[in-house]
């Protein structure tokens, strides 16, 4: 729409904007090839689906819509405060983890203020910069040939970008899409290299998959000492319930008050909120999610047809290929054959494409199509 008339009309921060770009339903591909059985390993959503208690949950609660939901959510922080040993006055809830994302540059960004991220991290860290009038400061990746860890984030970059204007520095970890991660010790220097006064945002959206990784540590440990820090989690991942948008931050009581403070009254839905309690009850949904998913990624790597991506699997349920030559054409012919992946062109990475761990039967299909879509792209 770059000859949209209403363009001059918008805030400066909104015209530099372009939308998220999702990843494609399987029945928008189903439509357009008229088949049934599209495969979207797109979106990083659990392929186990979500947890049955949460499902009895939903239906419990459904006959109650007609009433607004708990503005406060007062049972699931309680929930949330069990499971993370913490003061509910430390949970901030979000119609997903995005939208908690968004409170962060809600509550501390605008014109005027930089936040520190960078490249291939997470897009949503530029989107919700850019949207509040700030400046996104895209800090360079390790290189290609980085012996431990090609395409992650440079800590010692990102620290020396920070300067007198910056509030807000995004960090995910692992992140989405390279799936790169840092050890314990890695994200423990960092925080501690950053000024107090700037808020840290550790993203933790595959922590469920990541959390027993040898070297890993969860942000919510440094808490105490450092009360700038905002840890984000979300319910679309591992807990399987990506359809509802649930997700939430842990932070200090300082730093929840402000992000409640620009929150919409009613963000998470009931509905939302009843599963979402009951899937952090189901832990054992959690630990079978994580062991079919050590299995795929086992699957997808070894074998004749495997990726190989060697031994350092990332720590989540996706994996960031390089194709060694432009992915968009291997996507489409991969979508010729009812299969969604993500080219990551968007996140210049041009030769790389994002698969979502999925199902056995679902990573075999996966691996014959990419197979054939590569000979044919
Ligand atoms: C998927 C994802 C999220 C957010 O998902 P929500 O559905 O909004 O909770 C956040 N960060 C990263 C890195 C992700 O991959």
């Amino acid at each position: 729409m770059s000859d949209n008339p209403f363009q001059p009309l918008a805030m400066p921060g909104v015209q530099k904007l372009r939308p998220y770009e999702p990843g494609k339903p399987p029945e928008a591909l189903e439509r357009e090839l008229g088949i049934a059985s599209a495969l979207k390993l797109a979106s990083n959503e659990n392929p186990l689906g979500p947890s049955p208690e949460a499902l009895a949950a939903m239906a419990e609660v459904l006959p109650g819509v007609a009433r607004y939901p708990d503005g406060n959510g007062f049972a699931l922080k309680e929930a949330l405060a069990g499971h993370h040993d913490i003061d509910p006055a430390c949970i901030t809830l979000g119609n997903g983890s995005n939208d908690v994302l968004e409170l962060v540059a809600r509550a501390f960004l605008g014109p005027g203020r930089k936040a520190v991220m960078a490249r291939h991290a997470f897009a949503v860290y530029w989107l919700a910069t850019q949207a509040a009038g700030a400046e996104p400061v895209i800090t360079p990746p390790n290189p290609a040939q980085h012996p431990m860890m090609p395409l992650g984030h440079d800590l010692e970059s990102m620290v020396s970008h920070v300067d007198g204007a910056t509030r807000v520095v995004f960090i995910a970890n692992p992140n989405n899409p390279t799936g790169t991660w840092l050890n314990g010790e890695e994200l423990k220097g960092f925080i501690e290299a950053l000024p107090e006064n700037i808020v840290i945002v550790v993203d933790e959206a595959y922590v469920e998959y990541a959390s027993l990784r040898p070297g890993y540590l969860e942000a919510s440990r440094w808490l105490a000492d450092h009360p700038n820090l905002v840890i984000t989690r979300t319910f679309s991942k591992a807990y399987g319930l990506a359809g509802l948008r649930v997700g939430y931050a842990l932070s200090s009581p300082g730093v929840a008050d402000l992000l409640n403070r620009v929150r919409q009254p009613f963000n998470v839905n009931s509905v939302a909120q009843a599963a979402a309690v009951a899937a952090l009850r189901d832990q054992e949904h959690i630990r079978r999610s994580v062991e079919i998913n050590d299995r795929g990624m086992e699957q997808l790597n070894a074998g004749p047809r495997g990726l190989g991506l060697g031994s350092r699997p990332p720590p989540a349920n996706l994996l960031c290929v390089h194709t060694g030559r432009p992915a968009a054409p291997v996507c489409a012919a991969l979508e010729r054959q009812g299969v969604i992946v993500r080219p990551l062109e968007p996140y210049g990475l041009g030769e790389f494409l994002r698969i979502t761990i999925g199902m056995e039967k679902e990573n075999r299909r996966l691996l014959q199509a990419l197979g054939e879509a590569i000979q044919e792209a």
